[in-house]
Order: C-alpha cells, then structure tokens, then sequence
C-alpha cells in the first residue's frame, strides 16, 4: 500500500494533501498513550515510524517545510487484546461454536470484512484468541486487503468437554475439524498437550491461549469448572516458555476474570499480571437475553454481578489492565459485531477508570500482553514507535463515547499508511485536490 494521505478541514491551518514518505501531523490535541496530553502538538512520521512528536513551537527546522496534516485529535491506534475472527454466519444464534463448521474458505472470506471494519473503527493491533484471523494476516501483510495488525494465538487449548470443545456435535467430528484447520485444540494428557503446543506454533501462533476453567457459550461445562489439570498446564506453560510464546517469557494475563477475589489480586499484582476485563461481552450479552439460548443467558446472568464487583475491585486495587473486547460477530449490529470495538474504552469507564486510564489500558499498556519478546513498539507516539495512529473530530477525555462510535474516527494510520474509508490512492488523491480547492467541512469519505 502507498503512503498517501489524507487530510480534513476541521482547523484553521489548511489542508494539504501528502504523497511524501515524510509529513507531519499538527493535533490541536495529542494524548501520547502514556505520559500526559499535549496541546498544539506535532508528530513527523517517516517510512512507517514516529521521527519525532512534541509541541508545534519546537518541531525542528529541518521538520519544518514538511507537509503537513491538521486533525483535532490525534491519538496512537488503539489494541484490542481479545477478539475471535470465526467468519460466523449471518444465523449465528450464539449459543456454541457449531456455526464455525463448514467451508473454511467461506469463514476467511467473511473475516476480510471483519478485519477492515476493525481497522476502520481505529484499532491498528489486535490480539486474537483464537479464530481464523491469524492465518489470514499474511493477506494483511501483502496488501491484498486492509486490517490491523494481528497476534493471534490461532486455536485456544481446551480439554476434552472443555470450553473449547464443541459438545453438541460428535467428538469424531470435532477432532477431525482441529486436525483440519478449524481454530481449537481439544488435547488432553501432558505429552498430548505439549505436541499440540507446537502444533499451534507451527500454524503461526504468537501466544498460547489455555481454556483453563469453563466458559459461558459452551453447553456442558460451567464457568466455575477448573478443566486442565496442574499436571497438564504446566506442561503447557513451560512449552510455550521454550519459544518465548508469552506464558514463560513473563506475561501472564487472565482473561475476563469473573470470579476474581482479594487473594486472586494480590496474586496479579505480585506476579505482574495483566487483567483482561471484557466488559463488551458480559455487559453486552447480559443485556441481550433474546440473543442466545436460556441456558447459555443463565451462565451470563450468574457470572454477571461477580464479574462486575471483580472488575471495580481490580481497578481499585491497582492490578494492571489492558483491553479488549471478545468480538466475534462477523453479523453488523448484534452487541459483540467487528467494528464496535470502542466502547470497551467508555466500559471501563463506567467501572470506575479515568477516560486517560482507559485510553492507556487500550493503548500503551496493550502491547504488553504479548511478553517482551513479541510486543512491537506500538500504543504510544513517541520517537522510534510504529506509525500507528488515528485521529478524532471530537475529545474523547471530555466523553469517552466518541470512541465508541467509529463515525468520529476522521483518520486511520497504520504503519503511516492512511486507511480511512479508502484505500486507493486515486480517490484520495481526488479527494485531496477537493478539499484545497473548495475548503469544505468533510470528515470522512462515504464508501
Ligand atoms: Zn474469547
């Protein structure tokens, strides 16, 4: 993909369309990920990365003929750090995971869409728990389609009648869809185990994702059942250590944490754990009960108010959190669909996060979950960080709900590279040339 650009006519300082592989950005307001926001700044992006951000009165001379693009806003990209990209189809009831059987090529096909939507709604990285996403990001990378950047760990570990088995359909069946790209892993036994560990790294995982208690969509188990044994898991986590897959290499993060207490939280916090909340799914699939079978609404409705009194009590008590989200609907408009990533940002919110402790956990703090060996620079605009980044025709810090709605997102950069609502360097070229013609007030391009 080019390194067109593209530019909006909310400011008073012009708009100039950059074909250059050096520009800049001027930001009424920049909110750097981390450290505090800064007004009137400036960030120079050079062949994918940040050459350098700060207050406009002090860009250097030699960054100061450079073209440049006003926007409002201007924030890292955001991460979400769980989503599912099963490609499901459009009669998804949500109620297992037999819907993600069928033709594989069908399911990818539907994941493009899904992988655009994401990019679109401003998230340039995405950590995946499993799906189809992870063996379709080389599409990404060659440019054949848009998408972020993507971590997956491909196929979750889970027991036999775990969480990741498929319990209504013959085990026969199930076995043979793992054996044949279907994105889980039923393993059972240390030597099992440990062979499917390596499998998954050889279809392409970055981290070991382990079923390690039951879950909400799958029918047999229960949210409170422990399903690996000690035996088998520390097999599991001293396997994914020998490749530096994020378990041994340091990282730990626990994933929804409903039944989190005290003792749990000091643990977190002792062992420098990261806490993945998911509040889009629990809140979202609690406020959905016509969306899923009773039996699956019932294991929402009784790990509910748990989960919520375990998510403020994590956020009081200083445990470090990065979020995300469990999306997983390639269907537009259902509460956990691809592209309505933003609103985990005004959930954590509502549970007790400043908006700039939120935006950190869903941006610097995101890369994290990967371990060191694996994280990239990203979730931050600092000097020598990935180009990722996105621009807003509104302040989140004033309402956290602008993030939600992707219609605010007025710019997408991913390694520098302008995705907004086109990617073809025609149209934004004809774009461009309107803009500093007639002066307009446009936000964003229709499809
Ligand atoms: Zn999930």
């Amino acid at each position: 993909m080019s390194s067109c650009q593209i530019v909006n006519t909310l400011g008073d300082t012009g708009s100039i369309l950059s074909m250059n592989h050096q520009y800049r950005d001027v930001a009424d307001l920049l909110i750097p990920g981390r450290v505090p926001p800064i007004s009137k700044a400036a960030v120079v992006v050079h062949n994918g990365e940040i050459e350098w951000a700060g207050v406009q009165s002090s860009i250097p001379i030699k960054h100061k003929g450079l073209d440049f693009i006003h926007v409002p806003v201007l924030m890292p990209g955001l991460w979400d750090c769980h989503v599912h990209y099963f490609g499901s189809p459009p009669n998804d009831s949500g109620g297992g995971y037999e819907q993600i059987l069928g033709p594989i090529a069908l399911f990818g096909a539907r994941t493009v869409r899904d992988l655009e939507r994401t990019l679109l709604a401003s998230f340039t990285s995405v950590r995946e728990l499993g799906g189809y996403g992870g063996e379709i990001a080389a599409g990404v990378e060659e440019g054949n389609f848009i998408g972020p950047h993507i971590y997956s760990s491909i196929a979750p570990l889970s027991i036999t009648a775990g969480h990741g088995d498929i319990h209504r359909l013959p085990l026969r069946t199930v076995l043979d869809g793992c054996a044949h790209g279907l994105p889980f892993a039923v393993s059972d036994g240390v030597p099992e185990c440990i062979k499917t560990v390596r499998q998954i790294i050889r279809r392409g995982a970055k981290i070991i994702k382990v079923c390690v208690s039951g879950g909400v969509v799958s029918v047999l188990d229960d949210p409170e059942d422990a399903e690996f044994s000690p035996e088998e898991l520390k097999a599991i986590v001293e396997e994914a250590g020998r490749s530096k897959r994020a378990l041994n290499a340091g990282v730990k993060t626990i994933e929804h944490g409903s039944y989190l207490d005290e003792e749990c939280i000091a643990l977190m916090k002792k062992k420098n754990a990261i806490l993945v909340p998911t509040a889009s799914i629990i809140e979202g699939g609690w406020a959905s009960r016509d969306y899923f079978p009773p039996e699956t609404y019932k294991k929402f409705h009784q790990i509910y108010s748990s989960w919520k009194g375990a998510y403020s009590l994590a956020i009081a008590s200083g445990v470090k959190i990065a979020l995300g989200t469990d999306q997983a609907n390639s269907q537009e408009g259902t509460f956990n669909s691809h592209g309505s990533n933003g609103k985990e940002i005004y959930f954590a919110v509502q549970a007790g996060m400043s908006p700039l402790a939120a935006i950190e956990a869903c941006t610097a703090t995101a890369p994290e979950t990967l371990g060191e060996h694996i994280a990239p620079k990203s979730g931050q605009i600092l000097e020598g960080y990935d180009a990722d980044l996105i621009a807003l025709s509104q302040n989140p810090l004033n309402d956290v709900s602008v993030l939600s709605d992707p219609d605010n997102v007025t710019h997408v950069w991913k390694m520098g590279n302008c995705s907004n609502r086109l990617s073809c360097c025609g149209r934004v070229l004809l774009f461009g040339f309107l803009l500093s013609v007639i002066k307009t007030r446009v936000q964003k391009v229709p499809r």
